[in-house]
Order: structure tokens, then C-alpha cells, then sequence
């Protein structure tokens, strides 16, 4: 079987910036998009407008930008498969990617799969309901957007996330109500002191949202608190889940070394993971920033260091 350069794994951000260095580069990268294991072309097809993507001082939609870095990474040679990666074989040198049509042999391999943020099935919260109506899944993302200026904001989580995510909405809502199912907070202490203590943001414990409600955006929220039973529907002007990131590794199964909350490990300052020749952009790697721009950054790192190391090795084919 014929032995290529490259095959990038994932479509979003980090995806098509690596595809686009290394097409530019002559790497001629293979890259499978996706298509069961999340929204081909990644998290920002489940958004609306991105405001912070340096370059659209207007705003840009997520599919239109995400069809944007595509487009680009296919006008410079990229060939792009809309399948899932099932397996990969890195045991031992080329490797070997498969999906369930297709199988290529190849030198250097960049992980971008991402990381999908955990949604719960709440009424009102879905697809074609409330979603990006006022229910998101990321405060520093959406948290600035008028429909949440001076409205009650409600972020359901216990952990770190959920402190940080009320903190910032702390700027933008009348007030933060963290929702959380038990009575105490997982989140560490100087967390916790920090929501406890914070004027704008109020606990709401043993509690569970039931429902999401509104007419063009969200503008309520049943909350049901599970120790009385007590039910109450209040005004919401948007719904925040901080319910944890799931990153999609399965399907590299334990062959490359990952942190413990599962993202891949990379040497800091790189996107080189343990194994030779195989590196991780994104999502995938990040469960510090989780922005676009960071993704498209260490994109453009791992096409980079791959090259260098490929092309010094003279397997630049
Ligand atoms: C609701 C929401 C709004 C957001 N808004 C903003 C914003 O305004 N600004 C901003 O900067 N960031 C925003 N983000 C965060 C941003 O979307 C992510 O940081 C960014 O998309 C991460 O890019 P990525 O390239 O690492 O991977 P992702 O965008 O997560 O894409 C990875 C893709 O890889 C593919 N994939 C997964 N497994 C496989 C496999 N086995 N084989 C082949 N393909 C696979 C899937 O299609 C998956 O969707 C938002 C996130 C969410 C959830």
C-alpha cells in the first residue's frame, strides 16, 4: 500500500489550519472530517455568531467561518474524506489510519478531533428549541451577547467550570445563579469562595432545571428543587451548561499517552504527544482555553514541528 505524508484526524479549527500549512507545505495531507462522531466541521456548527475570531469585526457565523477554512485548505491540495477515523495502528512505523472505507499508510499523523461540550436533555434546551436561543455550552464564547445583557442567567454545574463560567457572566447578567443537584460543590476551595462570596452570584442547591421556556429567545426557566419537590418557574434570560467536555479520543485506544480528564498529553509549549511523529491540535489537547483561535494556533504548531521533523528525516514525499 501506497505510504502518504500525512492524515489529519478532526475538522474543526485546528483541523483545517493544520491542513492548510501542510498543503501549503507540499505534505499533499489526507483528512478525515468526521461525520458520526461529532458535526463535521466541529463545535462551531452548533453556533451562531463567533465575535471574538480575529479578522470580522461584524461577527461571523460558526458554519461560515468553519466553510471558510475549508475552502481554503481544499484550494490548496487537501483531500478531505467525510468519514470517521475508526482505528489507528501506532505500534509501529508508518502508520496505519482506517476508516470504515478507506486505509492509509501514513508517516506523520495530527490528532484535531476536539472535545464536545457535555449538554443535558432538558426540555426547551435541544436542537430547534432553545439551543444558541439563549442555551449555550460556553460563557466566554456567548456570555458577551446582548440577549444576556442585565438578564437573571442560570449556569448548571458544580465543578470549576461552572464557577468560572458564572464569574464571567457575572459582567453581562443582572445576576448568576449556579444550579446544581446536590448541596455542596465539587469545585476547589478558592473556587468556591469565590461563588460564595460574589454578589452577583447566587447558589441554587439540591435543584435541577426541568424546563426551558420562551417565545423567539429563552425567557424562563422551570427549576425544581429535589429535596421538597418545590417546582418554580423563574425568569431566565439564558441557560449556560458547565457540565464538563467529553474529548474524542475512543478511537485511539490507549495508544497515545492522555491526561487523566482524558485530553491528549503533549510536551508543554509543542502539540507532540509520546508517540514519534504524532501530534495534537486543538480541543483535543487544551482543556485550558477551548477557544477557536487557540485551536487554529496550535493547528499551524503541529503542520509546523510535523514538517520540520518529517522533512529533516526526508520523508517529505
Ligand atoms: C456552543 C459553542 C459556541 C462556541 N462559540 C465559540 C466562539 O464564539 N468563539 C470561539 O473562539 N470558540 C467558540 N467555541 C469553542 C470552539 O468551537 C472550539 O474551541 C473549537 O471548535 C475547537 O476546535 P477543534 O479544531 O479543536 O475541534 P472541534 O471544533 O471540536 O472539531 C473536531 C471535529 O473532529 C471530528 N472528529 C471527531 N472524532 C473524529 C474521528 N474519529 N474521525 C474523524 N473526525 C473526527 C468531528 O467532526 C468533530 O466535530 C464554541 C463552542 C461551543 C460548543
Amino acid at each position: 500500500m501506497e505510504t502518504i505524508a500525512l492524515v489529519i484526524i478532526g475538522s474543526g479549527p485546528a483541523a483545517y489550519t493544520a491542513a492548510i500549512y501542510a498543503s501549503r507545505a507540499n505534505l499533499k495531507p489526507v483528512l478525515f472530517e468526521g461525520f458520526f462522531s461529532g458535526p463535521a466541521g466541529g463545535q462551531l456548527m452548533t453556533t451562531t455568531d463567533v465575535e471574538n475570531y480575529p479578522g470580522f469585526p461584524e461577527g461571523i457565523g460558526g458554519p461560515q467561518l468553519v466553510e471558510s477554512f475549508r475552502k481554503q485548505a481544499l484550494k490548496f491540495g487537501t483531500v478531505v474524506f467525510p468519514e470517521d477515523v475508526e482505528s489507528v495502528d501506532l505500534s509501529k512505523h508508518p502508520y496505519v489510519v482506517k476508516s470504515k472505507n478507506r486505509t492509509y499508510v501514513a508517516h506523520g499523523i495530527i490528532v484535531a478531533t476536539g472535545a464536545m461540550a457535555n449538554r443535558l436533555e432538558i426540555p426547551g434546551a435541544g436542537d430547534g428549541e432553545f439551543w444558541q436561543k439563549g442555551v449555550t455550552a460556553c460563557a466566554v464564547c456567548d456570555g458577551a451577547m446582548p440577549i444576556f445583557r442585565n438578564k437573571p442567567l442560570y449556569v448548571i454545574g458544580g465543578g470549576d467550570s461552572a464557577v468560572e463560567e458564572a464569574t464571567f457572566l457575572t459582567k453581562f447578567g443582572s445576576k448568576v445563579y449556579i444550579v446544581h443537584r446536590r448541596d455542596q460543590l465539587r469545585a476547589s476551595k478558592i473556587m468556591q469562595q469565590r461563588a460564595l462570596t460574589h454578589p452577583k452570584i447566587e447558589m441554587m442547591w439540591d435543584s435541577v432545571v426541568l424546563k426551558v421556556s420562551g417565545d423567539d429567545v429563552v425567557r424562563s426557566v422551570t427549576i425544581k428543587n429535589v429535596k421538597t419537590g418545590a417546582e418554580e418557574v423563574r425568569e431566565a434570560g439564558g441557560l449556560f451548561f458547565a457540565v464538563g467536555h467529553t474529548p474524542n479520543t475512543a478511537f485511539l485506544k490507549g495508544q497515545v499517552e492522555l491526561l487523566e480528564n482524558g485530553y491528549i498529553k503533549v510536551v508543554p509549549g509543542t502539540t507532540k504527544t509520546n508517540v514519534d511523529l504524532v501530534y495534537a491540535a486543538g480541543d483535543v489537547q487544551d482543556h485550558v482555553y477551548r477557544q477557536a483561535v487557540t485551536a487554529a494556533g496550535t493547528g499551524c504548531m503541529a503542520a509546523i514541528e510535523l514538517e520540520r521533523e518529517l522533512s529533516a528525516r526526508g520523508l517529505v514525499l
